[in-house]
């Protein structure tokens, strides 16, 4: 049976939030992002793109392009907050789908379409969040992920496109390269540097030529190019969480102890997180005591996957569970309501030092080890390593692809 997959994608979605709290913003050029001059651009409006400007680019450099921009420090909090609203509309009218992303989702509407003809169904749902949330959105429905996806690109701003099964490759055909998902800045030059220019050329290429330039991910590209995907939506609950807690061999009440194994815990999962792509919105602190009683208390915070914020609150909610001054047997952390993060790894604290510094680490871990960086406080603290990318066994091609 075909599928009916549909992708949804709010439009610059922090500048829209951004205009929806301050209407006087509308209609003029936007940058959201950090705001020193070390900042990095997160999101710009649709009025800043002929001037060149695109997210992760320098604060510093967008300015320079486009002085008349009004610059905004952006608020993970405040987009969370919305995001969350979406997230529930979705969620009451579609059984199965998929938060990628902040701002970003996928329903599967298959078996649908003889009830309430899924196009229908899609545009009522779009139309419902516009008028609850007042932030434009716009989605693609077809036969797959991939030409979904396309498909709400082509649509935008604030519209939508339906690709009847069969006419996926003259959809792709006329497109540039550029335009499919997974194919970034360098994977683009290369193809260009082969005179490719359209996705149709692609598709009158063997498959195996790409393999040949491009290796495995050439296959990929290929089938994408032709509309062939399989990937399924990944429904949002099963993958909300990761873990790591520790047993101790004999109890505990050493406190500089316990909290060095939870820093070493959250610099180690903070990385599984980033090779992952993920960010959690969502933290929880474990303590079993030697009287087996457990506790556990959990806090929402903004979108992140950066140590140095995720640091502080596993410590700051260790203080407030840790109050029973009694031996400890066990300790254990949890990221929840992880979204997909392509955007930087905390939205507008960075600058471009600390994503350097985060993805040299993580160069390191990748080749070395997780444990071959750690924070001083956090040495010779055992915690479980793992060197598989927890949320889909690849190894990682995160850093590469940040930047959306
Ligand atoms: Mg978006």
């Amino acid at each position: 049976m075909n599928k009916t997959i549909l992708h949804l994608d709010l439009d610059t979605f922090f500048v829209s939030v951004e205009r929806k709290l301050d209407s006087r913003l509308e209609g003029r050029p936007i940058l959201v992002g950090g705001i020193s001059d070390r900042g990095v651009v997160a999101a710009c409006s649709y009025e800043t793109r002929g001037f060149g400007i695109h997210s992760g680019m320098p604060m510093k450099m967008a300015r320079e392009l486009c002085p008349e921009a009004e610059v905004i420090k952006g608020n993970a909090g405040t987009y969370s907050q919305f995001s969350d609203v979406v997230t529930e509309i979705i969620k009451e009218k579609v059984p199965l789908f998929e938060k990628s992303s902040i701002d970003e989702f996928y329903a599967d509407l298959t078996g649908m379409d003889r009830f309430f003809g899924c196009y229908k169904y899609a545009s009522e749902l779009r139309h419902k969040i516009i008028k609850e949330t007042g932030l434009p959105i716009s989605f693609g429905l077809s036969v797959n992920k991939v030409v979904s996806k396309v498909a709400t690109n082509e649509a935008k701003p604030n519209n939508q496109l339906k690709i009847d099964y069969g006419f996926e490759k003259p959809f792709l055909a006329p497109l540039s390269i550029k335009k499919i998902p997974m194919v970034g800045d360098k994977t683009y030059q290369i193809l260009r540097n082969l005179g490719l220019r359209q996705i149709k050329t692609v598709q009158e290429m063997p498959m195996d030529v790409m393999q040949r330039v491009l290796g495995k991910n050439g296959t990929v590209i290929w089938k994408r190019a032709n509309g062939i995907d399989h990937t399924p939506v990944i429904p949002f609950c099963e993958r909300k969480s990761i873990s790591t807690e520790r047993t101790f061999d004999r109890d505990t009440i050493d406190v500089m102890k316990l909290k060095g194994i939870l820093i070493a815990m959250t610099e180690n999962l903070a990385y599984q997180l980033r090779r992952g792509e993920k960010l959690t919105a969502c933290i929880a602190v474990k303590i079993r005591y030697s009287d087996f009683n457990t506790y556990t208390k959990q806090l929402r915070i903004p979108y992140t996957s950066a140590d140095h914020i995720l640091i502080p609150k596993i410590l700051e909610l260790f203080k407030a569970l840790y109050y029973r001054r009694m031996l400890v047997r066990l300790i254990g952390i949890r990221f929840s309501h992880l979204v997909s993060g392509n955007y930087q790894i905390n939205l507008f604290e960075d600058t471009e030092e600390a994503l350097n510094l985060y993805r040299a680490m993580d160069h390191i871990r990748n080749r070395y080890g997780d444990k071959s960086v750690v924070r001083a406080s956090a040495m010779g603290k055992n915690t479980i390593g793992r060197m598989h990318n927890p949320f889909n066994g690849q190894p990682p091609i995160v850093l590469a692809h940040r930047k959306q």
